[in-house]
């Protein structure tokens, strides 16, 4: 069977390998000169995002075959709002270094990878349907595969300032911010790569570049943020609804298959494991959507926490984060196995429904 990849990212390096363990190998395009995003940060993998799977990086061991080593385990989450700050600790998940250095998420997944993977070529899938009895689109936030297919839909478009930053960090620790003044429904958050590096992200949802500028300076104002910046990005993310994932013989994984989360704009878990999916799905020959549904049915719960994020208010957050902050609710959401992204839209809700603020 002949299989196209297009993106050596982390789900088409996930499809990749899955193949390759039932003897499939596929022929990998990708359009840059090497594997990993072109700037640096620090990816979280939380534990409780994917319930019933409790614990992703085990999983991912057990069912895909695939050894990643984490730059830190995260061990605690620090959450600021305009008028609280509380820390929840525990065995919370883990933190992957991201880019194209050694040891970064995607070239951990490459270093498994057997296939070719042919580097500065920018693949079209309509071009490759005749050699290819599959196609896999994994493209990440490139959307031009699914404008083209007509198949996805925007939830969530953001603008996206990432930085690194030099000062003294717990390397376990992740900080974040929430204040509708400076991130609308977004938010800002730091992931350490060491003691004494970090990377620093704000995300704004409906906004432009120039705009970002100002937020990102309000950001850091308000905030009293004076780390030393030494690399400075910024780039539009988008969520969005993908349906159908499957088309003929194109199948689309990844962000580009509608696998990132909209509450939070993360998508390293779903990555993997679409890729993973998408390779299940050719060999069984069985349709992709019907293999992906359950995993589609978790960013589903995560497009209605987003919905009702979209309207929440600086009170609403100080709200939030007291609950989650309680030990009580938090060993309830951290240590147990109950699916809270399934009640978070509910809770959400409710707290709106007491005190019924107008959004800013
Ligand atoms: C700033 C930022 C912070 C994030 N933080 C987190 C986090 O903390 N936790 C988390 O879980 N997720 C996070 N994410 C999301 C996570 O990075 C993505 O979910 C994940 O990388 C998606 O994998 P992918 O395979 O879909 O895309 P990617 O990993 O981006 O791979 C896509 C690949 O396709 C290539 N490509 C695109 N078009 C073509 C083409 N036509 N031909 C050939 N090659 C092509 C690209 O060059 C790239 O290598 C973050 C994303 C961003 C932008």
């Amino acid at each position: 069977m002949k299989v196209a990849i297009i993106g050596a990212g982390v789900s088409g390096l996930s499809c990749a390998h899955a193949l390759e363990l039932h003897g499939i190998h596929p022929t990998i395009f990708e359009e840059r000169h090497t594997v990993g995003e072109l700037y640096h940060h620090v990816g979280a993998l939380l534990q409780l995002i994917y319930r019933p799977i409790k614990e992703p990086l085990t999983h991912i061991r057990k069912n895909y075959k695939l050894h990643l080593a984490p730059l830190a385990p995260l061990l605690s989450i620090e959450m600021n709002t305009v008028n609280r700050t509380r820390t929840v600790h525990g065995n919370l998940g883990w933190l992957f270094k991201r880019g194209q250095d050694q040891g970064t998420l995607e070239n951990q997944l490459a270093s498994q990878v057997k296939s070719r993977i042919i580097f500065n070529t920018h693949a079209k899938f309509d071009e490759l349907q005749d050699e290819f009895d599959y196609i896999v689109v994994a493209t990440g936030n490139n959307k031009q595969p699914t404008d083209q297919m007509g198949n996805a839909e925007p939830i969530l478009q953001t603008w996206v300032r990432g930085s690194v930053v030099l000062g003294n960090f717990d390397p376990n620790k992740l900080i974040m911010w929430t204040n509708t003044n400076y991130m609308k429904s977004g938010y800002a958050y730091l992931t350490p790569f060491s003691r004494e590096r970090a990377s620093l992200i704000l995300i704004v949802p409906n906004t432009t570049k120039e705009e970002l500028e100002y937020y990102w300076n309000l950001f850091l104002d308000l905030e009293k943020l004076n780390y030393h910046v030494v690399d400075q990005w910024e780039e539009d993310h988008t969520a969005n609804y993908v349906y159908p994932k499957q088309v003929g013989k194109v199948i689309f994984v990844g962000t580009c298959g509608g696998f990132l989360d909209p509450f939070l704009g993360f998508g390293q878990f779903s990555a993997i494991a679409s890729g993973n999916l998408a390779a299940k799905s050719i060999i069984t020959n069985q349709p992709f959507d019907e293999v992906a549904q359950e995993l589609g049915d978790i960013i589903k719960s995560s497009i209605a926490i987003r919905e009702r994020i979209d309207t929440l208010n600086n009170t609403h957050y100080d709200i939030l984060v007291t609950l989650l902050g309680n030990p009580i609710v938090s060993k309830l959401v951290y240590g147990t196995n109950i699916n809270y992204m399934g009640h978070t839209a509910t809770i959400l809700n409710a707290i709106q429904k007491h005190f019924p603020l107008k959004p800013k």
